[in-house]
């Protein structure tokens, strides 16, 4: 199946400003295009992507700087916008500013991209016009190349190759054991096994860094070099911390999807939730100050990346994957199925209010959720490995 690899390049400052001169290409051909497209919209009609692509060949006449940018880079970032226009509309597709969109392109060819490994932490890759590129080697390519997209965050470049690793989706889990997972606030993922999975992203001091170069940011000019220096530099701790992030989320998924045939998740509507408190570094979104504890520690464990390591994980193993109703998981004794938000002492305790049941609270969460997966499977809506989407949970 196809799967993605990413490392950090290690460009020479000659590379790193040809990638930066590609990227700032194809940016320009996606405003260009975007532009065109809707002026015909305006007039009523359409154009294709084939039409564009010969218009850019022909353009690469009167603007030879067109033709520093490799051809298929381009002619890819003509294709990803006809994709963008037919799914989200014209209207939607959005302009690539300078100073909003971070550098990125792809190579589409595989058989043109060779990848070396060089030493324990050295690889190197050869692409269309860059040549050989140093990258960190993290770990094994492990397939055939099918494409590279190159893209710059923060002041690192970093490639992602798409690869066919031959293998396939095992028609069953070895396994027919169950498990329900439980998202909560206090703990990252509470399992109904009693097992909890947890880490801090930040250190203290880490976490201290950054409120003084926040502090630091406000006093600053805007546009200023110092200014930019402390962007930087926030941004840099921001990178670290999602790393971390997504290497426990991995890990968690992977033990999940290794051990069990079945993996229950809540259904939470992440994207409502978290909507109002987005904004960049540089300018944080504003009215958020009352959502913004609960959502902090919501995006804090990387719920969401959690669900794609675990969709991802699960197409190796078989693993099915059900999404139930997070409706009165946390006010449900697991035991004697009474409903009293009473019943959940604190955030860290429930303490039915009936039978008198004792557990940490997540755990008693995600048995509930771990039933009502149950109930969903075994009225047959269950294909292998596919999420399924169900109606508020009832509780009798
Ligand atoms: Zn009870």
């Amino acid at each position: 199946m196809l799967t993605g690899r990413r490392y950090r390049l290690a460009l020479s400052e000659t590379q790193a400003q040809y990638a930066e001169l590609i990227g700032g290409t194809c940016r320009a051909v996606w405003n260009t295009g975007l532009e065109q497209r809707r002026e015909y919209r305006r007039r009523g009609v359409w154009i294709n992507y084939r039409q564009q692509a010969g218009q850019l060949a022909a353009a690469k006449v009167e603007h030879p700087w067109l033709a520093d940018a490799p051809g298929h880079c381009l002619q890819q970032t003509l294709m990803d916008l006809d994709r963008a226009c037919r799914e989200r509309g014209t209207w939607k597709v959005r302009w690539r500013s300078a100073r909003g969109w971070r550098p990125s392109f792809r190579f589409p060819e595989g058989n043109k991209i060779s990848v070396e490994r060089l030493g324990r932490r050295w690889g190197r890759a050869k692409l269309p016009k860059l040549g050989w590129v140093r990258l960190h080697w993290s770990r094994p390519l492990g397939g055939a190349i099918r494409s590279a997209t190159l893209s710059r965050d923060g002041a690192h470049w970093y490639v992602s190759f798409l690869v066919e690793d031959g293998k396939q989706t095992p028609r069953q889990h070895p396994s027919a054991s169950a498990v329900g997972v439980d998202r909560g606030v206090a703990v990252a993922v509470a399992c109904s096994d009693g097992t909890i999975h947890d880490r801090q992203f930040s250190t203290r001091g880490e976490r201290k860094r950054y409120r003084r170069l926040q502090q630091q940011l406000a006093r600053q000019k805007k546009n200023s070099t110092n200014r930019r220096k402390t962007i930087a530099a926030l941004r840099t701790l921001k990178r670290r911390e999602t790393d971390r992030r997504g290497d426990f989320a991995r890990q968690v998924a992977n033990r999940l999807a290794t051990r069990h045939g079945l993996v229950v998740l809540e259904n939470l509507a992440i994207k409502g939730m978290t909507a109002s408190a987005k904004g960049s570094i540089a300018e944080p979104g504003r009215n958020v100050a009352r959502k913004a504890a609960l959502n902090r520690a919501i995006l804090g464990k990387g719920w969401h990346r959690f669900e794609l390591a675990l969709t991802y994980a699960a197409r190796y193993t078989g693993t099915g994957i059900v999404k139930v109703s997070a409706a009165y998981t946390s006010q449900t004794c697991s035991r004697c199925r009474s409903v009293d938000p009473a019943s959940r002492e604190s955030q860290a305790v429930f303490r039915c209010t009936r039978c008198g049941h004792s557990a940490n609270a997540d755990v008693n969460a995600a048995q509930n959720i771990l039933a009502a997966g149950r109930a969903v499977t075994a009225c047959g809506d269950l294909g292998a490995g596919r999420s399924v989407k169900q109606e508020p949970l009832t509780i009798a």
